[in-house]
């Protein structure tokens, strides 16, 4: 590996794939558009995390209390 030559680190962006050099101003992106639109993935990203709905265990805990709550209310 020789690195005689100091060019500038290049560097693909994430969003789009276009060479981007190092001392760009929105590196690692090629732009401030392709900035936003990777900060829009992580933000969707977080939104599906927090999202309590999928659990399988939740969904499990609901449909046990709802059988044993209408056997119970059948014991008068
Ligand atoms: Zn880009």
């Amino acid at each position: 590996m020789a690195t005689k030559k100091k060019s500038a680190k290049l560097l693909r962006c994430p969003t789009c794939g276009a060479l981007v050099q190092q001392k760009d101003e929105d590196f690692p992106f090629c732009s401030d558009r392709c900035r936003k639109i990777d900060l829009g993935k992580w933000a969707m990203g977080v939104y599906k995390i927090s999202s309590p709905v999928l659990d399988p265990e939740v969904l499990e805990d609901l449909g046990g209390l709802a059988g044993g709550h209408s056997k119970g209310s059948r014991d008068e």
